[in-house]
């Protein structure tokens, strides 16, 4: 097959009046679809059904250290639990805080302590007249939510294959005393799947920042999220909070985690890691805030995983279902738009989605065709601040939800829906 830019007027108008007929008969199927979050699939949550009965007695309550999990206390959660989070990370319980079902909250609450109480002495955000983060683009909507709801300017920096572009990020950050945090998703990164190099990591440690207060704000939420058994398929990550430790920058980075997408995404257990300062300041912060996290669930997670062995085989039960739907999607790309010249995209290791790059100018016209079909998509646009995607290039497709039947469908209105939309943008040329 031709590439598209390369076809003659006429061969274009063919070729539309085909993919036309094609879309017609797809849009008769009356396909209904939203693949529009990451949501783990309901076998996926089934896979957790233990979790419920793994605390089912009064005399089942008591955590390892003898508390009495339904009870008041352990403000920064039972032993067990903060060991299970810390193994996942690869942190000492003794820096990990617990906190309840939803990491997003974590990182939404240490903002908003920046900007009424500032870090570690440092100013309050809310006192400066200007605040900017950095953004790794494309990245995750809700990171950039969260900065957007509390005003801050934010600054779109590209990706790289390696992570973040760190020649951008070092010169920022070092001359701009306003920059006071970055967003990252270090390891299979949301969207594109990407896992920071190691010479990344140790840049980001050695960070030499204009404010004092700077922070990095890694959301490892994919940490454990392999999609392939082999070792040579898993990705692995330099351990951020002992390279900052080594680099001399021990409180400049907030890690932050939860089962989310290992046990239920409604249900689970979240964390944040930290020196041991800021461990010390954020568990001062929660004793106004609250008495203590759900216990119960903490134990839970705790006697049914057992220890970390149980929770990476437990991920690799999610391996096997979601490794077969990325299959799919990236089968069905390779196949009806490889070499079009149309489209790019990387087959990650692991993580919840895939990300797609159209031709510049496409994205929204193409979540629209496909939606005309009967397929919901993640906005276009919606992995950048703002939504707006200078390129309106990015789609993020996130396969987990549907099933692999209707996944094969609704990759079948995708490819025509970009093949369509970039047909039309050739000829408007
Ligand atoms: N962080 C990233 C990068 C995510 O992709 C998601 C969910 O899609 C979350 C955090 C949400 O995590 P939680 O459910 O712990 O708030």
């Amino acid at each position: 097959m031709k590439k598209y830019n390369e076809m003659s007027r006429a061969e274009l108008l063919d070729l539309k009046k085909q993919l036309d007929q094609e879309f017609e008969e797809i849009k008769a199927a009356g396909i209904k679809l939203d693949m529009s979050r990451g949501k783990p699939a309901a076998v996926q949550l089934d896979m957790a059904e233990g979790l419920l009965t793994a605390v089912s007695k009064s005399e089942d309550c008591f955590a390892e250290d003898g508390m009495d999990c339904r009870n008041y206390g352990g403000l920064t959660g039972i032993p067990e639990a903060r060991k299970l989070m810390g193994d996942i990370l690869e942190v000492d319980a003794s820096q990990i805080i617990l906190f309840g079902n939803a990491s997003l909250t974590i990182m939404f609450d240490t903002i908003s302590r920046a900007f009424t109480h500032g870090f570690l002495g440092n100013t309050p955000w809310g006192k400066l007249d200007q605040v900017k983060f950095l953004c790794p683009v494309p990245g995750y909507d809700r990171h950039f939510g969260i900065t957007e709801y509390f005003g801050v300017e934010m600054i779109n920096v590209p990706m790289l294959e390696t992570g973040p572009d760190m020649d951008m990020v070092e010169k920022m950050v070092s001359s701009d005393p306003a920059i006071k945090g970055i967003w990252c998703v270090p390891k299979y990164s949301n969207p594109q799947g990407i896992t920071y190099s190691d010479e990344t990591v140790r840049r980001f440690a050695a960070l030499k920042p204009a404010a004092p207060d700077f922070r990095i704000f890694w959301d490892n939420a994919y940490c454990i999220h392999h999609l392939y058994e082999e070792p040579e398929k898993q990705d692995r990550l330099l351990n951020i909070i002992t390279a900052c430790e080594e680099a001399g920058n021990p409180d400049m980075v907030f890690e932050f985690a939860s089962t989310s997408k290992v046990s239920l995404a409604g249900g689970g257990i979240s964390c944040i890691a930290a020196s041991p300062a800021n461990i010390e300041e954020i568990r001062k912060h929660m004793n106004y805030q609250i008495i203590s996290h759900d216990k119960i669930n903490q134990l839970r997670h705790a006697r049914f995983y057992r220890n970390i062995e149980g929770v990476m085989a437990h991920m690799m039960k999610h391996a096997a279902i979601m490794r077969p739907k990325f299959e799919i999607v990236l089968d069905m790309l390779e196949k009806e738009l490889g070499g079009l010249g149309i489209g790019s995209w990387r087959k990650p290791y692991g993580g919840y989605f895939i990300s797609f790059d159209a031709m510049p100018g496409c994205a929204k016209a193409i979540v629209a065709k496909a939606k005309e079909a009967g397929l919901v998509m993640t906005g276009a646009g919606a992995a950048y601040p703002y939504h707006k995607d200078p390129q309106d290039s990015n789609i993020r497709i996130a396969p987990s939800l549907p099933t692999p039947e209707e996944l094969a469908e609704a990759a079948k209105i995708f490819v025509l829906s970009v093949k369509l939309v970039s047909v039309e943008t050739l000829l408007a040329e």
